[in-house]
């Protein structure tokens, strides 16, 4: 009896937090808010509109070739693009994007990212050629079916099922129903698989009747990119994605990438065909392919893929209609310039002449061997620009603001659309190159320890004058259109006092006309959706966990643990030392979990002699009780969890871990003290 007694509704509800959170969750909306209590968004300043004017004369509007392309082989669509799903609002919707019709861009939008939102809003199902289809601006990322002598391939089942679904029943409304033998992912993030049970058969696989095929390495970046930092990434996500803003002219266009995440449900299967050795030729269903593995690039798991039957190569995600992200402003660690430029080459050199077609995961394709080899050259070089130029700079001194502000890329890369800053930017992008190499630090002593932004906010506006000395200086600036400078003084002001109305008004006028004037739909999410907080305070909504079974059978024992140690409270186990073993009945897996100097480490293939406590179960259980369809004590009461001594050390220790607020303070301080 007292073996389950002990744990508390706490504890269980700690374990059961144990993972979370897939970085591209599909997000809830801002239900809870009323629009009649809600800040409104205001207009554009003089500055802003003088800048948009600005940069409409500096760039080629009048070429329309994108326009074309992205029409080119259309077949069909639904009304609207309108995909129903569980919940009460649909899975996908291009309706509440209709203001993006206008030929003209309104005063509040950058006219560039205006473009490239109108392009990212031509939806339905295309041929490329024959025998290759895609349907885009279902979902973020487009679906890829080939036709095979007995039946499809789809290359990237999308976000969600329901979005997958309805992409493929658009496709069977024109094409013979023949059953979808092979899926292949082309990379580790989730708006590349996470459709995927909509699309083939998990029977049919383990009958061999059907493959999933991924890059090496895939199950385990799929899985793991987003769990350690998982909580704050999804919050960051918020404000890189702009989900929770309302879409339209003062509010969210679209993430330069595609118009916005859907909302559904994630699946995963695991592939059964690994593609291991670079360039390597396989045939499916007669579709003869050769893949072009590019670890390490925009995801750590990714290939290209070459299609010689119908002179098609489909670059993943390693190229497309924008500049791409070395660092992506949710936080992720940062990848490699100079690789990415690298592997464009090789697959230039490879495939480039022989391509009639050059299709992407992403956005729409380009035709013809000259524009394909031009496109590819021009996105190679601007990773290897950024890559070398912001080197060059670091090493002559210069520290991550100065090079952002220095760089300018030159007109024959800037003056292509495709080398636009609509999800990357060339400022955010110079600044992970520093990171790269250098880390956060700019050697700068002064920099190296200062106070942190409360202490410091509270000194600024006791030397600057006081509070309302700065409103009064800044709101000239703000006149001027210095919305950079008034961000970073109006900061200072609400870290000082959070409670400042106008401090706060004034900090999310300068943050909304920059994003009115942002060419990146990633930055222009960040200032509104940081506006909006500034004004009306956090959302107050509860975002689901996106951790799903799938995602969940898939998480190694390491991982798990890996994740126990990071929610480990350091100041509630100081001078603990528990010792505890585990056993699983299934994996044959053992491994010894033990705390001491506040750390938890452990140690598998092994069994402690002087455990606390053991604990024996089978991996469906631990995943039963992470998925919170069981809790801890019935798992003990029903058998399913056998301990070997009292579970006081176990409860302790689970009382240490802590449980993260998806929802944390990022444009304020924070209400709660670090405990
Ligand atoms: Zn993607």
């Amino acid at each position: 009896m007292h073996s389950f007694n002990l744990l508390t509704r706490r504890s269980i509800g700690l374990i059961a937090q144990a993972t979370t959170l897939l970085c591209l969750q599909s997000t809830s909306v801002l239900a809870q808010q009323t629009p009649a209590q809600m800040i409104q968004p205001k207009p554009a300043e003089p500055a802003t509109i003088a800048a948009q004017a600005r940069l409409k004369q500096s760039l080629p509007f009048a070429n329309k070739d994108d326009f074309d392309d992205a029409r080119y082989g259309f077949i069909d669509t639904l009304p609207d693009a309108l995909i129903t799903g569980a919940t009460p609002y649909p899975a996908w919707s291009m309706k509440p994007y209709a203001f993006l019709q206008k030929e003209t861009a309104p005063d509040t939008v950058n006219p560039s990212l205006w473009r490239q939102a109108q392009l990212n809003s031509i939806h339905g199902l295309f041929k490329v050629t024959d025998r290759v289809y895609q349907v885009r601006n279902f979902d973020i990322s487009n679906m890829t079916i080939i036709e095979g002598d007995k039946g499809l391939l789809i290359i990237d089942p999308l976000l969600t099922r329901e979005t997958a679904a309805a992409a493929l029943a658009l496709y069977y409304k024109h094409r013979p129903k023949k059953p979808v033998l092979n899926v292949i992912y082309s990379h580790s993030h989730a708006d590349h698989f996470g459709g995927v049970k909509a699309v083939i058969d998990e029977a049919d696989i383990a009958a061999g009747k059907a493959q999933v095929i991924a890059p090496d390495g895939f199950m385990e970046h799929a899985v793991a990119e987003n769990i350690i930092a998982g909580n704050a990434m999804s919050r960051r996500a918020q404000y890189q994605f702009g989900a929770l803003l309302p879409p339209g002219e003062k509010g969210q266009v679209d993430t330069g990438l595609g118009k916005t995440l859907s909302r559904g449900s994630l699946t995963l299967i695991a592939p059964n065909v690994l593609i291991k050795q670079n360039m390597e030729k396989r045939v499916f269903d007669g579709i003869e392919v050769v893949f072009h593995l590019t670890p390490g690039t925009e995801a750590p798991s990714e290939m290209n893929m070459y299609f010689p039957q119908f002179k098609v190569l489909d670059m993943a995600e390693n190229t497309s209609h924008n500049m791409h992200n070395l660092y992506t402003i949710r936080g992720a660690e940062v990848r490699d310039g100079n690789a990415w430029a690298r592997y464009i080459d090789e697959a230039l050199g490879a495939f480039g002449a022989n391509s009639s077609y050059l299709i992407g995961q992403h956005h729409w394709p380009t035709r013809g061997p000259q524009k394909i080899a031009d496109f590819m050259k021009k996105q190679r070089d601007m990773y290897k620009f950024i890559h070398d130029q912001s080197v060059r700079l670091l090493n002559q001194g210069y520290t991550p603001n100065e090079i952002a502000e220095t760089l300018q890329m030159p007109a024959s890369l800037a003056n292509e659309w495709y080398d636009r800053g609509y999800y990357g930017t060339l400022s955010h992008n110079s600044k992970a190159v520093y990171q790269k190499y250098l880390g956060w630090y700019d050697a700068n002593p002064a920099n190296l320890n200062p106070l942190p932004p409360v202490e410091a906010g509270k000194k600024y506006v006791e030397y600057m004058g006081g509070a309302d000395n700065i409103i009064k200086r800044a709101r000239e600036d703000y006149k001027q259109g210095n919305y950079r400078w008034v961000a970073t003084v109006a900061n200072h002001l609400v870290y000082a006092d959070p409670s400042n109305r106008e401090a706060r008004e004034l900090a999310a006028d300068a943050l909304e006309q920059m994003g009115y004037q942002a060419e990146a739909g990633t930055w222009r999410n960040a200032y509104l959706f940081g506006a909006y907080e500034l004004r009306n305070g956090m959302p107050k909504i509860n975002p689901p966990s996106s951790l799903t079974a799938d995602a969940l059978q898939a998480l190694s024992l390491d991982m798990f643990f890996d994740f126990l140690g990071v929610r480990l409270n350091a100041g509630r186990a100081d001078g603990k030392h528990i010792v505890i073993n585990w056993q699983f009945t299934d994996t044959r897996q053992t491994y010894v979990l033990n705390l001491e100097n506040s750390a938890l480490t452990y140690t598998s293939g092994k069994a402690a002699d002087k455990a606390d406590t053991s604990l024996v179960l089978d991996r469906p259980t631990l995943n039963a009780i992470m998925l919170k369809q069981m809790t801890f004590p019935q798992a003990v009461q029903s058998g399913k969890i056998k301990l070997g001594g009292p579970p006081d050390k176990l409860v302790e220790l689970f009382s240490m871990l802590d449980e993260f607020n998806p929802m944390f303070e990022v444009i304020e301080p924070k209400k709660a003290a670090p405990k």
